[in-house]
């Protein structure tokens, strides 16, 4: 009996395979030595550094992201938090948007100073903002970090413009997980690392959580170790599955950008409705950069009602289409009151921070719903106000 179990002898499946190993195996003492210690040719080791079906995707994400090596996690805050480690160390300077993504706000203010990491809360609303914190005197800036576009009003960063102010040698990480390619490409305007929820639209099917984070070789390279360190890795399956989902990425992002506007055009035009923050809208503070930056404007439709908490609570539950959820990139459309999910725990004070009102309603059209039916429901709920 060997244990050396024999592989099959065709690898010409149309679909790559699944793989779920903790351990691979050496044939012997010498293959560890030309192999492992030498690094001949590439060889699986251990389950934490290494995965065929994960090397699959992540191949194919450098491809669609203009990378040079990508790497897959266990959700969208697993790639953000690896890669942010890796960069900084205690006595570093970093720089945050306020408009960003509740929990990686959270990373910044409360997680990065606990290890003496000093940060730097910007707001984007105002495009002089990030020259007026600039001009307090920061010293060198180790990591700028950039959320485009933006949660949950889709404010949009001239990543450019923040190149030239910071100059060659701040990393710059950009999280685009509500504009992936091939609506846009982080990397071919300045970032140096882009980061993404894969949960959202890279997977798109609301079955899966991870994150992927790809960009600059040596960068990517401190990434790897600490991924390979601290071991925050997607399962083999969840990459197979996200690799089948790479394959409609495209026909998923066009239909969820035609949907959406229909929707914000709708939305725009009603009495009831104060104003849309969808970039595809002329009305948006950051259309003309939007329409710089992105191919698309994504399926994500914020609006505020000009209701209070309670009257806004009862329009959401008046709708019959949306799931009430707090995601976005799914087949099905959601919706969330932005006061009672996302930032529920949010003090006014804090709310008048991020710019989010009693009234902020965040709609996600799901490609799979028609967005005609989506603007009869809506239409209907807002007749009952
Ligand atoms: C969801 C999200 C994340 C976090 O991703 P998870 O997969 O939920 O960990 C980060 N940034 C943005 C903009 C997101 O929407």
């Amino acid at each position: 009996m060997t244990r050396r179990r024999a592989r099959p002898h065709y690898d010409n499946s149309i679909i790559g395979p699944r793989y779920d190993s903790a351990s691979f195996y050496y044939t012997d003492q010498a293959d560890i030595r030309e192999n492992l210690h030498k690094r001949g040719s590439p060889r699986g080791r251990y389950g934490r550094y290494h995965n065929q079906s994960w090397e699959l995707v992540e191949r194919r994400l450098t491809s669609l992201c203009h990378g040079d090596d990508s790497l897959v996690f266990a959700s969208g805050m697993a790639a953000h938090f690896t890669t942010f480690v890796s960069i900084v160390a205690a006595g570093d300077h970093v720089l945050f948007p306020a408009e960003s993504y509740r929990v990686t706000r959270r990373i910044f203010l409360d997680v990065l100073p606990r290890f003496g990491v000093h940060v730097h809360e910007y707001s984007v609303r105002d495009p002089q903002d990030l020259e007026r914190v600039m001009s307090r005197g920061i010293p060198a800036i180790k990591l700028a970090h950039i959320e485009s576009p933006s949660s949950p009003h889709m404010y949009v960063t001239d990543i450019e413009q923040v190149r030239r102010l910071l100059g060659a040698s701040t990393v710059i990480t950009v999280d685009s997980s509500f504009a992936p390619p091939p609506n846009f490409h982080a990397l071919d305007h300045g970032a140096d690392i882009a980061l993404m929820s894969a949960t959202k639209y890279l997977n798109g099917h609301g079955d899966l959580m991870g994150g992927v984070a790809t960009g600059r070789r040596d960068l990517m390279d401190r990434v790897r170790e600490y991924r390979d360190l601290t071991g925050p890795i997607m399962d083999g399956h969840a990459a197979a599955l996200l690799d089948r989902s790479l394959d409609s990425l495209q026909l998923r992002l066009e239909r969820a950008n035609r949907s959406a506007l229909l929707v914000a055009d709708f939305l725009e035009k009603q009495p009831a409705i104060q104003r849309v923050y969808y970039t595809g809208l002329a009305s948006h503070p950051h259309h003309e950069l939007a329409t710089k930056y992105f191919r698309g404007h994504g399926g994500v439709v914020t609006f505020d009602l000009d209701l209070d908490r309670d009257r806004t609570a009862s329009f959401v539950d008046s709708l019959d289409v949306p799931f009430i959820a707090s995601n976005f990139g799914a087949p099905q459309t959601l919706v969330e009151q932005s006061v009672m999910l996302t930032y529920y725990a949010y003090s006014d004070s804090e709310l008048a921070r991020v710019g989010v009102k009693p009234g902020t309603v965040r709609l996600a059209i799901g490609f799979a719903d028609d967005p005609e039916v989506i603007v009869a429901d809506l239409a209907k709920a807002l007749q009952r106000l």
